[in-house]
């Protein structure tokens, strides 16, 4: 490496440095039906389709262990995985577990930790089996593969996004986002004065959001049970705007959402007031909500009404259109991913 030709990280974001590092990535196997850039990947075994995916949980980047129970951060570490398993319109099988572990944790700490990650397994009907365990210097640092599997061509990428469809979300947006400042708020008055005890008992629902998220196996067994096939689906980790941005990109098309049809919980919109930012806006670019973005063609619009969970919140134009908010007010703004970057 030549010290005078050095590119910060920084200068080309997470995504960036990914298509930078995998853009010569060749594929060789003939089962690969589908490498890098979705939210899973998929491999043919024999006939039968296996979906395969992996996430890193860092301490300091990703959580605090100052607000975060040991046994929600096990069962989140397997719910966020499944949740790209999830939005493949595939079913979750099988997960490993690797673990990097500093000494300040005693052994009592890992068995919390792997009592939520049993929860998470018994819940949504996984097996652990294998994983990797090591000291770490610093920080406790979790990686899961999650795999599943899907009927041969069912399962649905980022990709598939044509001009008209419905833009459908799942559940609400935004209240893992303001969970999270809500616990960074009581965190600070914690830390400036040890003596006042946080009270989070009457903001249970945004904190389980951002503590204990549940991945949406519910509706895609709902969309499959009722013979829905999406268009295109990618699972809201970094943000609605983010996320679409990842299916327009993906599908070479445009899109218009609609600010008042971004579904908000009532939780979320008067903590959003408390904190004077806009419950739009953290649905939009906060992130960590684990609900399901997905497309369908209008032909199923008879379907997706009947289901109160899910929310049509826009639809997709051209390409040459752009991706665009409509806000309450009449304007159009330009949707920008300002999911989160860790490498800020
Ligand atoms: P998600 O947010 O759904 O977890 P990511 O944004 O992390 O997805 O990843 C996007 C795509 O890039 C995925 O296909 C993932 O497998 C791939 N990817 C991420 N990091 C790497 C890496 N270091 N090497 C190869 N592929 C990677
Ligand atoms: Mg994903």
């Amino acid at each position: 490496m030549d010290e005078a030709n050095r590119t910060e990280i920084a200068s080309l974001g997470e995504f960036g440095l990914i298509e930078h590092l995998t853009k010569n990535n060749e594929t060789r196997q003939a089962g690969t039906i589908l490498s890098i850039g979705d939210d899973a990947a998929v491999i043919d075994q024999f006939g039968r389709q296996c979906v395969i995916s992996n996430d890193l949980l860092i301490e300091g980047i990703h959580f605090d262990l100052m607000y975060t129970p040991l046994k929600h951060l096990g069962y989140k570490a397997v719910a966020v995985n499944l949740s790209d398993i999830y939005a493949m319109m595939a079913t979750p099988t099988h997960i490993t577990l690797g673990l990097g572990v500093s000494s300040k944790f005693p052994v009592e700490a890992l068995e919390e930790f792997y009592e939520g990650v049993y929860a998470a397994c018994e819940k949504y009907n996984v097996d652990l089996i294998g994983g990797d365990t090591s000291s770490s210097r610093k920080g406790f640092i979790i990686s899961v593969t999650a795999i599943g599997e899907v009927a041969p061509d069912k399962y649905v990428t980022r990709t598939g996004a044509q001009v008209n469809d419905l833009i459908c979300v799942s559940g609400n947006l935004g209240a893992a986002y303001l969970g999270l400042q809500l616990l960074e708020r009581e965190k600070k008055i914690y830390l400036e004065n040890p003596k006042v005890q946080p009270d989070l008992q009457s903001q249970k629902y945004l904190v389980s959001r951002i503590l204990k998220p549940e991945p949406r196996a519910d509706i895609v067994e709902w969309l499959q049970e009722h013979g829905v096939m999406p268009t295109a689906m990618i699972d809201i980790s970094d943000g609605l705007s983010s996320e679409l941005l990842h299916i327009c990109n993906g599908s070479n098309v445009g899109c218009i959402v609609h600010e008042d049809k971004i579904p908000i919980h009532a939780d979320a919109k008067a903590m959003a007031m408390e904190f004077g930012v806009g419950s739009a806006a953290c649905a939009l670019s906060g992130g960590e909500d684990y609900e399901l973005l997905f497309t369908i063609k209008q032909e199923d619009y008879e379907k997706i009404v009947r289901n109160k969970d899910i929310s049509i919140v826009g639809y997709i134009t051209e390409k040459s259109e752009g991706a665009h908010l409509l806000t309450n007010g009449g304007n159009k703004h330009k949707l920008t991913a300002q999911g989160w970057n860790a490498f800020i």
